[in-house]
């Protein structure tokens, strides 16, 4: 590894982190990934993979017994609207992923890491900016007086602050993406952390043409879905970029879930019918405002949702044929 770049992936074994890896070894990165568990869908691509709990400061340590030229936190406790909106988890939420954030800065301050990436969520705007599904307001600069609709938007916007107080104090060198909807292959698509573009694929892919589908709510919120190639490319743009403030990293593409639902039929060429039932939901509207993106880095996703459903359906449905999955 001698005079290659290097860079630690905390929350490796997750979605985005494991697609992370990849790419920063297509780069040419000596790259150790940390997490609960190694990825689930494909082996990792890291030189060093270290299965260990961040929230003990020991394996933090572990992981940061070095200087990373690049430091990316993906570790969390999260899932979808049926783990975080039910209020069930709101506990583990806020511990689990403020202890990982704590533990893992304070590891990069002593260590003097070079850049530290933190991915942060649109779930941290607040709930009355989002009422209107055809005009939710996220711009970055709209994030206070401080109302996330959920304790998973609250514990980002905690971490948030924690990052730019160590970037104040210490001179840590940090980098905040606020992240909207990342979707792509080899994402959860069972077992109730899912998303809804993982969760309505794997309903489409479950069912027989001519059969029904169920849909939290009115389907009449509104989104936006990034794909994971273009999320990769905003990071990486992002922790090499001289704009130190947090960022959206979202699609401006903004769709409700009937019409997310609508392009998986297609996609799949199945004609099926829509029930609405009671579900958690979160707020009614939301979409990335990618002003501030576009200026200070010159960049933003320009790909169609259409297009990385077609992949992300392709993947889930072969999934489903090779396991199955209930239909819930
Ligand atoms: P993910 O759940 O697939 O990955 C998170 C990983 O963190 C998991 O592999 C998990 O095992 C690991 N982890 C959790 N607690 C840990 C601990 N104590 N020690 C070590 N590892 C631990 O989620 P993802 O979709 O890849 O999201 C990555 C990051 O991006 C998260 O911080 C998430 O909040 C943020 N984010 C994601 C989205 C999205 O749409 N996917 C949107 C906004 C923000």
């Amino acid at each position: 590894m001698s005079g290659m770049r290097t860079a630690l992936v905390c929350g490796a074994g997750g979605f985005i982190g494991s697609h992370l890896v990849k790419r920063l070894k297509q780069e040419g990165f000596w790259v150790r990934g940390v997490d609960l568990k190694y990825p689930e869908y494909s082996k990792t691509c890291a030189d060093d993979f270290l299965i260990g709990d961040l929230r003990n400061p020991r394996v933090c340590q572990a992981a940061l017994d070095r200087r990373f030229d690049e430091v990316y936190q993906l570790a969390a406790d999260m899932g979808g609207a049926g783990f975080v909106f039910t209020g069930e988890n709101d506990a583990d939420i806020m511990h689990n992923s403020a202890l990982v954030n704590l533990n893992v800065l304070e590891s990069c301050r002593r260590q003097q890491t070079g850049r530290i990436f933190y991915s942060s969520s649109a779930c941290m705007y607040p709930a009355y900016n989002q009422n209107d599904p055809d005009n939710p307001n996220c711009a970055e600069d709209s994030a206070y007086p401080a109302a996330p609709d959920s304790e998973y938007g609250w514990e980002k916007l905690f971490s948030e602050r924690l990052y730019l107080a160590y970037a104040r104090n210490h001179g840590v060198g940090v980098r905040i993406a606020r992240y909207h909807n990342i979707f792509g292959p080899e994402g959860t698509w069972s077992g109730g952390r899912e998303k809804a573009p993982a969760a309505l694929c794997r309903k489409v892919a479950l069912a027989a043409d001519g059969e029904t589908i169920e849909i939290w709510g009115d389907g009449l919120q509104t989104r936006s879905f990034l794909y994971i190639d273009e999320c990769l490319e905003g990071t990486i743009r992002l922790v090499r970029s001289s704009w130190s403030g947090p960022v959206n990293i979202g699609s401006s593409e903004r769709v409700t879930i009937n019409q997310l639902a609508g392009m998986i039929m297609g996609i799949a060429g199945k004609n099926l019918t829509i029930r609405h039932v009671d579900g958690p939901l979160g707020v009614r509207g939301r979409h990335s405002d990618n002003r501030l993106i576009r200026g200070k880095l010159g960049w933003e996703p320009v790909q169609p949702l259409e297009e990385g459903l077609a992949r992300t359906y392709a993947w889930i449905a072969g999934q489903v044929r090779a396991g199955g999955a209930q239909k819930t």
